[in-house]
């Protein structure tokens, strides 16, 4: 399954200025989940349960094992 990647417009201190952000996100989009589960009659939710239980094995602590400890964000200049 693809990485989710968002970017956005933020405010750099390190670059002390704008600069474009980038997100590597780890959460559900569960609305998303959804809409797929409809169009697929039920047959999305078999990989999808899969993946959380898969998800659940290989990050039991989401959040603490990280070492910049921001809320994910990453400016695409300097990487801070
Ligand atoms: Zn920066």
């Amino acid at each position: 399954m693809a990485k989710k990647i968002e970017q956005q417009i933020k405010f750099c201190k390190k670059c002390n200025k704008n600069t474009i952000h980038i997100k590597n996100g780890e959460e559900i989009k569960w609305l998303m989940h959804l809409v797929l589960a409809i169009f697929t009659a039920g047959m999305w939710l078999i990989p999808f349960f899969a993946m959380l239980i898969w998800k659940g094995l290989t990050s039991p602590i989401p959040g603490t094992g990280g070492g910049s400890g921001g809320s994910g964000w990453i400016c695409g200049e300097c990487g801070e």
